[in-house]
């Protein structure tokens, strides 16, 4: 007779999202969903057990901005960078994908470019994975619905300077950069018509509804042309300190008033502002929240954006949109992270080798080098140390790195640990401390620039539906991701056998 549970989880603190406890428990697991949690659980009932340790137990990390597959073929990038995911406790990874140069190199309809995107992905990642899709041309916006109803496709995105400015500098050939023809425009009309068309899917898919999200790149190629040809001329500043300032902050602010007028306007209540980099693009994001409070705003920040400034030593190795602020931004960041006025923290990992990253002539010059890094691998165990030292609750942790994005996107069975969710669970270690060294990571890109820092929260072991993938420093078995078609049914309401005990603080 088969027993009750496939694997028990022994001895863990569970952190929860939507909790003020830290709980010690053990966890039952049965066919990959956890099934029960409580005290003693006893071993003879269980296939097999794990003995946590006294580690933390948190859902799986839900990154919900990644780019594999932008630099490197997807076939080969899912690999590494799915590893690089696993070894950081992210077990779902949301990503941005589009036409145009970069990803598949390729124009055309989604209904010929999402079949070869599933081709080069089935099999290949370690993580659960999904992806969020940017309409580029005029004729990508009657496709919405098929990418809903055929892929399980509901969030858009939004690249607001690409109109006028190139992926890494001043660009005058947009339609070749986005593989579009002579007749179509990437601009705000197509941003508009973008959000029509997300809001009538809302209404044409009511069940759905709460899942189907625009997100916005806020950032104006205007400003950043204009600024771009300053700093240039002025020739002062280098390093990040010049990128920065050739896309200043209020280019961000401006954008988002920007978008959340259109959102407004096209009465489409759900927008996801992403990756914030600095104070005015925050103030900016929280006014309109003031003013279109029947907009469900969404803010989110990353862990590059939370660990480095423009000092830092790792220089043209964050090259990245919009751009790594001055430190009085980054302090603004973490004012709002413990505010609550930010959602859910990202890595937006792009792996970008170093081979590509910077000129091989000009190592140094900020203008030549390519945007985007990795640091999906980093994510928890960033967010945890310098989120402990300011005095943020693993609980809230939780929230912004699982249940947040997971409630969002539609992944109905991510982001909690508890009973009818999918046994997606990262052990760690807090009082583990470590430095980043990107020759120890599973991801291909050989350089970080979070090369140097010292994390504490390293991740000892992640459990993908109740299979352990990473154990030990080391990735373990074969490639177990599946696709996420989204959203996903929520989790069954089980009766008698399934009961959660929690202990009184
Ligand atoms: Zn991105």
């Amino acid at each position: 007779m088969s027993k009750l549970f496939d694997l028990i989880i022994k001895n863990v603190r569970v952190a929860r999202p939507n909790k003020t406890s830290i709980d010690s428990l053990d966890i039952g697991i049965k066919d990959g969903k956890v099934n029960r949690l409580a005290h003693d659980l006893l071993a003879e009932q269980a296939e097999q057990t794990f003995d946590g340790r006294n580690y933390l137990a948190f859902p799986g990390c839900v990154d919900a901005h990644m780019h594999i597959g932008i630099y490197s073929p997807l076939a080969e990038d899912a690999v590494s960078e799915s590893k690089a995911a696993a070894m950081g406790g992210v077990t779902s990874s949301l990503n941005y994908m589009r036409t145009g140069h970069y990803y598949l190199n390729r124009g055309g309809p989604y209904r010929e470019f999402m079949p070869e995107v599933f081709k080069q992905s089935n099999g290949r990642f370690w993580v659960d994975y999904g992806y969020h899709i940017a309409p580029i041309e005029a004729a990508h916006i009657a496709e919405m619905e098929d990418l809903i109803v055929d892929h399980g496709i509901t969030s858009f995105k939004i690249f607001m300077f690409y109109g006028g400015y190139g992926l890494h500098g001043r660009s005058s050939q947009q339609n070749e950069f986005l593989m579009i023809g002579p007749d179509d425009r990437y601009d705000i009309a197509h941003f508009e018509f973008i959000m029509r068309s997300a809001q009538r899917l809302m209404e044409k898919f009511p069940e759905k509804s709460s899942y189907i999200s625009v997100s916005l790149h806020c950032e104006l190629a205007e400003i950043l042309n204009a600024y771009t040809k300053i700093v240039e001329r002025d020739g002062k500043l280098t390093g990040l300190s010049a990128y920065s300032a050739a896309r200043p902050p209020h280019s961000e602010g401006l954008a988002i008033w920007i978008a959340s007028y259109l959102a407004n306007e096209t009465n489409c209540p759900n927008i996801n502002l992403l990756h914030l980099s600095s104070r005015k693009a925050m103030q900016a994001a929280w006014i309109m929240q003031q003013v279109f409070p029947h907009i469900a705003f969404r803010r989110e920040v990353t862990v590059g954006h939370l660990l480095l400034d423009t000092s830092c030593a790792c220089a043209v190795h964050a090259k990245v949109n919009p751009p790594i602020r001055p430190r009085e931004d980054v302090e603004a960041l973490w004012e709002a992270v413990l505010d609550r006025k930010v959602d859910w923290i990202v890595s937006d990992h792009a792996c970008c080798s170093a081979e590509q990253k910077w000129s091989r002539d000009d190592p140094n010059n900020i203008w030549l080098a390519k945007s985007g890094f990795g640091g999906t691998e980093y994510l928890l165990s960033g967010v945890l140390s310098e989120g402990c030292r300011r005095g943020m609750s693993y609980n809230r942790m939780a929230e912004l790195l699982s249940w947040n994005p997971a409630k969002r996107f539609g992944l109905l069975s991510k982001g909690d640990i508890a009973p009818g969710y999918d046994a997606d669970i990262v052990l760690v270690d807090p009082h583990s401390t470590f430095v980043v060294r990107a020759a120890e990571s599973e991801s291909h890109q050989g350089y970080s620039p979070f090369e140097g820092i010292e994390l504490s929260g390293r991740v000892k072991n992640t459990f993908l539906r109740g299979a352990l993938i990473y154990a030990d420093g080391k990735i373990v078995g074969p490639p177990r991701g599946e696709y996420l078609r989204r959203p996903q049914s929520s989790p069954a309401v089980q009766t008698s056998a399934v009961q959660v005990y929690n202990q009184p603080n």
